[in-house]
């Protein structure tokens, strides 16, 4: 796949920047930092701020594979509910807050999210005007429709709607349901999700599947996996391969190795990997993720991965506590990065290498210290761009114990 990801050059460059003027909320929505640049110099931009992130860490860092055609990726569309008076009348909206503020800009086509996903949005934030439903106001905790959220599997063509309500109580429920399904029989499933908490996140605890199995799938390396609601998966189905590749690659697995999966999600990056290792253990915090992940491992006949739900420093401590030991660990943290106790419980199962998949280079520049604290030093970085149009990118980088590195050059 990344021979297939070449950007053309002048296409893109032209494309983007008649494409950004049609834009009409660049500058006003938070999503994206939609520009005059050409996708080149986007690329560029974010190596060189890798660079400037994890450079006096790292030896060799690689440019960015950019993605073929940079628009409407976005596998996962969300948008929040509120109200505006147009000439006299109250119409329910649905959109992205302003950058910085609680207001919210009515976003109907999006340049970065899949378009189908957002004529879906269109026709539930139609509905909940036409079924007079009450739109949740931040302000008065009162009303009922908070979010709604759309995922789409981009290899199966499966879509999930995930509707966020206040309240249980959502009147007239299966009349909507019928509507939304008459309106887009491409949906294959829809979700409520309740959420009654005063809070920034969108998503509550509570999940009442209303219509098909609950979840979407896609496949991704072959693979097939199950994406509940609450799941973190990669926004970006098609780069998320690219960087996967460049994950197993750096690992440089042989068939017999152990791997640790730590912040393992719904088992992606450890899945992908086990064709190629003796035994993958996977470790997440969320509860639903690992549901998710034990029923991808058997969805996919991988017998030899394993998952622990658990907080990941903890485990691996009481891993080596054990005297148990890994070969490779890899780790993909939030943007929040790592911890230094993380750090030394990784050092602590003696890896021979361990491949750090980050989506913030500050923290990930930070880690890489902590890394460097415990005798691993940073080989290669690979940048990958998941997320045109915004700042944020993945980058893989490999570390190995100094005296390793050191060994191997001699030799
Ligand atoms: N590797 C996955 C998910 C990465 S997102 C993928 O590629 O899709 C980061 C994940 O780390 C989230 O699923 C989050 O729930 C999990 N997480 C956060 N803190 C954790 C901790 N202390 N221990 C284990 N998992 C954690």
């Amino acid at each position: 796949m990344g021979g297939e990801c070449i950007v053309r050059k002048e296409e893109v460059a032209m494309e983007k920047k008649e494409i950004a003027k049609s834009c009409p909320y660049v500058r006003k929505c938070g999503a994206c930092q939609i520009g005059e640049k050409s996708y080149e110099e986007e690329l560029a931009d974010k190596k060189k701020w890798v660079a400037e992130c994890i450079g006096r860490h790292c030896g060799k860092i690689h440019d960015v594979a950019g993605m073929y055609y940079p628009y409407h990726y976005r596998n996962k569309v969300h948008a929040v509910f509120g109200r505006r008076s147009d000439q006299g009348r109250e119409e329910v909206i649905a959109g992205t807050y302003a950058a910085g503020t609680h207001t919210i800009i009515p976003v109907k086509d999006c340049l970065i999210e899949d378009a189908q996903a957002a004529a879906i949005i269109q026709t539930v934030t139609g509905l909940i005007q036409s079924f007079g439903l009450w739109v949740y106001n931040e302000d008065t905790g009162r009303g009922l429709m908070r979010h709604v959220l759309v995922r789409k599997g981009t290899s199966t063509r499966q879509i999930m709607v995930v509707l966020v309500t206040a309240s249980p109580e959502f009147p007239h429920k299966n009349h909507f349901v019928e509507r939304l399904m008459e309106r887009h029989p491409e949906i294959t499933t829809i979700v409520q999700n309740i959420n009654g908490k005063e809070t920034t996140m969108v998503l509550g605890e509570r999940n009442k599947t209303l219509y098909g199995k609950g979840y979407v799938e896609d496949v991704l390396l072959g693979l097939h996996f199950r994406i509940s609601p609450g799941s973190f998966y990669q926004v970006n189905s098609e780069q998320t391969q690219v960087l996967y590749k460049k994950v197993i690659q750096a690992a440089g697995l042989t068939g017999t190795e152990t791997v640790i999966d730590a912040y393992c999600g719904i088992g992606t990056i450890g899945m992908c990997m086990h064709a190629k290792a003796g035994r993958v253990v996977g470790i997440e915090l969320n509860g639903q993720a690992v549901k998710d992940a034990k029923a991808n491992a058997m969805r996919n006949h991988l017998e030899h991965m394993h998952f622990a739900a658990a907080d990941a420093t903890e485990y691996m401590t009481r891993m080596s506590q054990k005297g148990e030991r890994a070969d490779v660990v890899v780790m993909d943290p939030p943007r929040s990065g790592s911890t230094e106790a993380f750090v030394r419980a990784a050092a602590s199962l003696h890896p021979r290498c361990v491949i750090y998949v980050s989506c913030n280079p500050e923290t990930l520049g930070r880690d890489l210290g902590w890394f460097a604290k415990e005798g691993y030093a940073a080989d290669e970085a690979w940048p990958v761009d998941m997320f045109g149009f915004t700042q944020n990118l993945e980058v893989v980088v490999k570390m190995q114990p100094v005296r390793r590195r050191k060994a191997l050059t001699d030799g």
